[in-house]
């Protein structure tokens, strides 16, 4: 059995408090985690005062590839990559921060947030097992989300190229790109 500092376990646990705030599930916590299953579901009650969710996670890499979701995943997942390869933030910090950050740019913007902690942390997940890649827009030079094998030149984004029923929002797409750029920019 695993043997830790009292100092260890404290980190773990108040990882655990910060991953449940943001809205992880019990499989994110789980995989994430070293703390017993009991532990982590006392823990998610004490927090969010019922009891975890069952049920299965959403596994699909499609859902990031609706116009919307995509601009969202796009975003979070270059905050993701700028805190962990130039922050140098381990995945677990530059999960809760980056996924913060997010929270944050949206309220900024006035949008809702579409993409959930636990959406976050599976695309993640698909970018590690290499089911997904970033491709470069053509236009703004951003990179979005894209599946693998998609073709990587002359491509747009969403961003830049929203869909005529989304005419509503155009303004707000016009904010995310911004945003995008800058993240851009920043990695
Ligand atoms: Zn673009």
């Amino acid at each position: 059995m695993l043997k830790r500092s009292l100092t260890e376990d404290a980190q773990e646990v108040f990882r655990a408090i910060a991953l449940i705030e943001l809205g992880a599930r019990m499989q994110v916590l789980e995989s994430e985690l070293t703390l017993s299953r009991d532990r982590m579901i006392r823990l998610y009650r004490e927090v969010k005062g019922v009891s975890p969710p069952k049920g299965m996670l959403p596994f699909s890499a499609d859902w990031y590839m609706t116009w919307l979701a995509n601009i969202h995943a796009s975003l979070f997942y270059n905050t993701y990559l700028f805190l962990k390869n130039e922050a140098r933030c381990s995945h677990l910090d530059a999960l809760t921060k980056g996924y913060r950050l997010y929270l944050e740019h949206c309220q900024h913007s006035e949008t809702d947030p579409v993409l959930d902690l636990t959406r976050a942390w599976t695309l993640v997940r698909f970018f590690d097992a290499d089911m997904l890649q970033l491709t470069r827009c053509c236009r703004c030079s951003g990179k979005f989300v894209a599946h693998r094998h998609d073709l990587q030149h002359n491509v747009v984004c969403g961003a830049c190229q929203p869909p005529s029923r989304a005419g509503k929002t155009k303004k707000a797409a016009a904010a995310r790109r911004e945003a995008l750029s800058a993240a851009q920019q920043a990695a």
